[in-house]
C-alpha cells in the first residue's frame, strides 16, 4: 500500500496506522485542497480519536496549532469545517459500513492475543483492507459531505433592531443574524459551533 510521505511520518511517530488516522488524514487533505489551505478554517470533530490526531498534525503543518476542537456533547456530524474567507460550512458524516470493520471481524476482538496467531492474522488483514480502502478511495466514497453558505448578515442596522429567525422563529437582533443559504437565521441555527459564532 502506497502511503503519502507526511502520513508515513505521522504513522512512525504514532507507532501504528489506524483506520481513524487514515480517515482524519483523508478528510483533512480534502478540506485543505477544497479551501486551498487550512489557515482560515475552523475545525471540529465529534470524537477525540486518531482522526483528531491526524487533523491536528495537518493544521500544525498547514494551518496553526489549537485549530481542532472536540465538543463535549454529541453532534449531528462527525467532522465540521468552517472557512472564514468564503463563509462555507462543510459537514462530514462517516458511512459506518465503509469506515468500520465488519461485525464478524469486530466479534474476534476478545480473542486477539499472541496465543491465537490465526485470529490475529485474520483481524490484521481486515484492518489493512479497511485502511487501504480509506486511503485509496475518494473521501465521498466513505463520507457524506454537506456544504452550505453561512455568513454573518451584512447589516447597517443598529443592534436593537430585531427580526425572526427563518428556521426556528426566535427573535434575533439584526446585528447578530446570519445568512444561511439566503435565510436570515439566529446564531444557533447556523449549525456552527457556538464558540465560533461568539468569536466571529
Ligand atoms: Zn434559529
Amino acid at each position: 500500500m502506497l502511503i503519502p510521505m507526511e502520513l508515513h511520518c505521522l504513522t512512525l511517530r504514532k507507532g501504528y496506522l489506524s483506520p481513524e488516522l487514515a480517515i482524519g488524514w483523508q478528510i483533512g487533505k480534502y478540506v485543505e485542497e477544497f479551501f486551498d489551505g487550512l489557515e482560515e478554517v475552523w475545525i471540529a470533530a465529534a470524537r477525540d480519536d486518531d482522526a483528531v490526531l491526524a487533523l491536528s498534525y495537518l493544521t500544525r503543518q498547514h494551518g496553526h496549532p489549537g485549530q481542532v476542537i472536540v465538543p463535549e456533547t454529541a453532534r449531528p456530524w462527525d467532522f465540521l469545517f468552517y472557512h472564514l474567507t468564503t463563509g462555507t460550512r462543510l459537514g462530514f458524516t462517516l458511512i459506518r459500513q465503509r469506515t468500520r470493520l465488519p461485525q464478524k471481524i469486530r466479534d474476534l476482538e476478545p480473542d486477539l492475543c499472541v496465543d491465537n496467531p490465526a485470529v490475529v492474522e485474520i483481524y490484521q488483514a481486515s484492518l489493512n483492507l479497511l485502511i487501504k480502502s480509506v486511503l485509496c478511495q475518494p473521501v465521498t466514497s466513505f463520507c457524506q459531505v454537506r456544504q452550505a453558505r453561512c455568513r454573518r448578515l451584512l447589516s447597517k442596522h443598529s443592534s436593537d433592531q430585531q427580526t425572526s429567525c427563518h428556521r426556528c422563529g426566535r427573535p434575533v437582533p439584526l446585528s447578530q443574524a446570519w445568512d444561511i443559504e439566503g435565510d436570515i437565521c439566529c446564531p444557533a441555527c447556523t449549525g456552527l459551533e457556538p464558540v465560533w459564532y461568539t468569536l466571529h
